[in-house]
């Protein structure tokens, strides 16, 4: 199994939060759960996003960054992973005031001694101000690029800070040679993958809402662009209004290259597993599915080509 699209602070463990809290002198608000987990009521992306605040506090310097990677991958490992990028926004872990890079180290050190092969996908932020951060994000991806960073993100409140006004970043991320995913067709509709693609985006993180512009799902068909989908997250943010309404099956018989993932395992309170049986894949579209993740993996072709071999069965390990 293949996670392209996992953010780090939404899936902490309780146990590394419990942890983190007592070595910092932090006490953790009783009950816990209703600051980690979206609630069934959540509203919108904005509401989703509440839930991110108390695992940044806690991820604050490098050292808890590498606890925190390094806890992730043991439970990506016991979950059965083949492959997996792990995402975070180094500029959203500098409240204690380490630099970025710092930051970014301590997560690098949690890689260190995985057992299958993770990289980082370092976010920049939709946000008001923060266009220098930005722009060490950006330095920083490019400076560690197959150093255990693959590529570049856009993440944040889409429906506030439209995908247009990152043009520029995104002509600097194309001239320095780092690929890039883009949030986009979530909270905002197809006119944000459209801009999405214009940038130069090598996949789209969501893209529940394309089929609403079928000229740009006839482009993003052509191109094949894959889309990065999380079932449960999307139903959360409402990106979509029910299980029975999900466009993936709809966009895997129109030949779009799909993926499933899990997006934040505990905001979301899920796992890879739990996200195909949510949508009842067949063994044939499990296998449809993975075959797209190894194809949209920001990996060397010799590495896709060991993880293909893996396909043969699927749910192994
Ligand atoms: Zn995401």
């Amino acid at each position: 199994m293949i996670d392209l699209h996992l953010h780090l602070d939404g899936s902490l463990s309780i146990g590394l939060i419990e942890s983190l809290a007592k070595q910092q002198h932090i006490t953790l608000p009783e009950p816990l759960l209703p600051s980690i987990q979206a609630s069934p009521r959540c509203q919108d992306l904005n509401e989703y996003l509440r839930c991110f605040d108390l695992p940044l506090l806690l991820l604050q310097t490098p050292e808890a960054l590498r606890q925190a990677v390094s806890d992730l991958i043991r439970r990506l490992d016991a979950a059965g992973l083949w492959y997996a990028e792990i995402r975070f926004a180094p500029q959203l872990h500098t409240q204690k005031h380490y630099r970025q890079e710092e930051i970014l180290q301590g997560a690098l050190a949690g890689l260190a001694g995985a057992p299958f092969p993770v990289q980082l996908i370092l976010c920049c932020m939709r946000g008001d101000q923060n266009e220098a951060a930005n722009q060490e994000t950006l330095r920083l991806a490019a400076d560690y690029l197959g150093k255990g960073v693959c590529a570049l993100d856009l993440a944040g409140a889409e429906g506030i800070f439209p995908t247009c006004q990152y043009a520029d970043l995104f002509a600097a991320a194309r001239e320095a040679g780092v690929p890039f995913t883009i949030h986009a067709g979530e909270a905002a509709g197809p006119e944000s993958i459209r801009e999405a693609i214009r940038f130069g985006a090598s996949r789209i993180g969501h893209g529940v809402r394309l089929r609403e512009d079928p000229a740009l799902l006839d482009e993003i068909l052509a191109r094949e662009i894959p889309l990065e989908m999380c079932p449960t997250s999307n139903l959360q943010t409402r990106a979509v209004s029910s299980l029975a309404d999900y466009p993936l099956r709809d966009y895997l018989q129109k030949g779009l290259c799909v993926t499933v993932n899990t997006d934040n395992m505990t905001v979301s309170q899920t796992s890879l597993a739990q996200e195909y049986q949510l949508l009842s894949l067949t063994p044939c579209e499990i296998h449809q599915l993975l075959s797209h993740s190894i194809r949209a993996a920001f990996l060397p072709e010799a590495v896709k080509s060991t993880l293909q071999s893996r396909l043969k069965n699927p749910l192994e390990k």
